[in-house]
């Protein structure tokens, strides 16, 4: 069966899930692990992407 279209755009490289946590393999001075936080490149932490359409209309 087809999935349902959203009506919101949802960003594909993160489907909704911005920020990532990404364990580096170090751990800290008190023994928690070093992660970073990375936010998605493709639509910035927003979840979002913005049409093509809206881009060109902008630009
Ligand atoms: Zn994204």
């Amino acid at each position: 069966m087809p999935q349902p279209v959203q009506n919101m755009p949802v960003c594909r490289d993160c489907g909704g899930f911005t920020t990532v946590a990404v364990t580096t393999g170090t751990r800290n001075r008190d023994g928690s692990r070093t992660t970073l936080h990375i936010d998605c490149r493709t639509c910035n932490g927003t979840a979002r992407i913005a049409l093509a359409s809206e881009q060109e209309v902008k630009a």
